[in-house]
């Protein structure tokens, strides 16, 4: 049996001194990866290959060249382009598909020497709030197996949640990464959109989609933030902005006081489950006991949240998984008669219903004739609710906001309703929407020893301050 360690800095400490080997790290993750299979986080571990690279980067400890994610075991979402690797969005439609190059975030990680255990479980083209729409089966809450992991990372926030890996990365859209966190008890970054690059990340909605760290302790998260992070030649959106040190920055300005607000109407929301306002009120005492200021602001926007991001990423979609046709890769329909027959036939059996109902949905928007109606319109309100959330940023250093409106729901539960499964992103839209980065901090547990997630929502590229807080509340009692 391995210790368990609290931060990845106390496993570098370790392995530096020769007292433990990136072997028996990966060796106990792999274990771990065995004896939970049944939560099917993993769609592949990549046992051999991971062993490998793990002689190789001790190797590289004992001369001395090793790189600063030396010994990090991480797991990547099934979304992430990882070279010779099958790659399939947890779709049928991408059978048999391997990804031919690395993502760049991927590449970072690799070129610092962490070592890539496996590819984890999660809905379908990321959509989601649940990881029961994968056409590898649902992934399973390790704290009760009856109750889902969130989504649409859900088999990566297992996969940190049951130590089948020390870091995983997810992606986040429209909550993906702090959604799921906040079900399993862990925590989940969404930076700043553009502050990491997309390249080599399957394509939902490219206005919204972010690469998302999820981990146990903060200082992981900056460390791997702060390699992954940054402009990048293959994705014109991305950021130039230079990247903080986000690991030194943690542990600097400790005594700092923060102004943060949060939003009425998210803790008077109908469906907020009562343990979650509680847990939000009892932080928000401590907060203000250690100093902070806190106070509650008027945000009536919050109702056009799930409207404005579920046309928009609908729409961006319909266009986005066009290209899934059968012609180029992935599946065929066997049934083909002609051209025509083969596009229908090979995406009515290739995608699930849920995709399948939002590239309709977005095909709608879109069209000439509603086209005004929704898609324009929704991107209108889009920005009203940037500039707004912009606005609070002025006054006020965060947004303190519940990360879901329940705790982690039973399988089956919402899934004869859309509407349902889309309320479970209530929260988590916004940052998407505004563009800002958020972290989900977990915060106690329900009357079922469920855990609760609070939800730190900062200006754009201020991860730096975001993770400080963040470890800050992680210490508050
Ligand atoms: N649950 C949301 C959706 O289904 C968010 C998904 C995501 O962030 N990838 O679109």
């Amino acid at each position: 049996m391995m210790r368990s360690y609290a931060t990845f800095r106390d496993i570098q400490h370790d392995l530096q001194q020769g007292t433990l080997s990136c072997i028996e790290l990966v060796q106990h993750h792999l274990s771990n990866i065995k004896s939970k299979a049944h939560l099917n986080a993993f769609l592949s571990a990549y046992e051999q290959e991971a062993l490998d690279r793990a002689v190789e980067v001790d190797q590289k400890i004992k001369q001395g060249n090793a790189g600063r994610l030396a010994g990090l075991v991480v797991a990547l979402k099934d979304v992430l382009s990882h070279e010779q690797h099958p790659l399939q969005a947890s779709s049928k439609i991408l059978d048999g598909f391997i990804a031919q190059y690395n993502g760049t975030a991927v590449q970072r990680l690799l070129d610092e020497d962490a070592i890539i255990i496996g590819r984890n479980n999660c809905d379908e083209f990321a959509m989601g709030s649940s990881n029961e729409n994968s056409a590898f089966g649902p992934v399973l809450n390790d704290i009760d197996n009856s109750r889902v992991p969130g989504g649409s990372s859900g088999g990566s926030a297992v996969a940190v949640q049951a130590d089948m890996c020390r870091i995983s990365l997810g992606s986040d859209t429209g909550g993906s990464v702090r959604q799921p966190a906040a079900f399993c008890g862990i925590l989940g970054l969404k930076p700043t959109y553009s502050r990491i690059s997309r390249y080599g990340l399957a394509a939902y909605a490219s206005s919204f989609d972010c690469i998302g760290i999820f981990g146990t302790c903060v200082q992981d998260i900056a460390l791997v933030l702060e390699v992954i992070a940054g402009k990048d030649d293959y994705d014109s959106t991305v950021s130039n902005q230079a990247v903080p040190a986000y690991t030194i920055s943690i542990n600097s300005a400790s005594a700092k006081k923060y102004k943060i607000a949060y939003l009425n109407e998210t803790l008077e929301s109908p469906g907020l489950q009562p343990e979650i306002k509680d847990a939000a009120a009892s932080t928000m005492d401590k907060l203000r006991s250690a100093g902070h200021e806190v106070e509650g602001i008027d945000f009536p926007l919050i109702e056009y949240f799930l409207p404005t991001y579920y046309i928009l990423a609908a729409a961006e979609a319909s266009s986005n998984l066009s290209r899934y046709d059968g012609v180029r890769y992935g599946y065929r329909s066997p049934n083909a008669t002609d051209l025509h027959s083969m596009y229908k036939k090979t995406r009515s059996e290739g995608f699930s219903k849920e995709v399948q109902r939002r590239i309709l949905l977005g095909t709608f928007v879109l069209s000439s004739s509603y086209y005004d109606a929704y898609y324009s319109q929704a991107q209108k309100v889009r920005r009203i609710i940037r500039n707004k959330t912009k606005e609070i940023f002025e006054r006020y250093d965060f947004i303190l906001m519940p990360a879901t409106p329940t705790t982690a729901f039973k399988l089956g539960e919402h899934i004869a309703d859309p509407i349902e499964m889309y309320l479970a992103d209530l929260f988590s839209v916004h940052a998407n929407v505004a563009g800002v980065p958020g972290i989900s901090i977990p915060c106690g547990t329900d009357k079922e020893g469920l855990p609760i997630g609070l939800q730190l929502i900062a200006d754009d590229f201020e991860e730096e301050k975001l993770l400080h807080a963040a470890d800050m509340m992680m210490n508050l009692n």
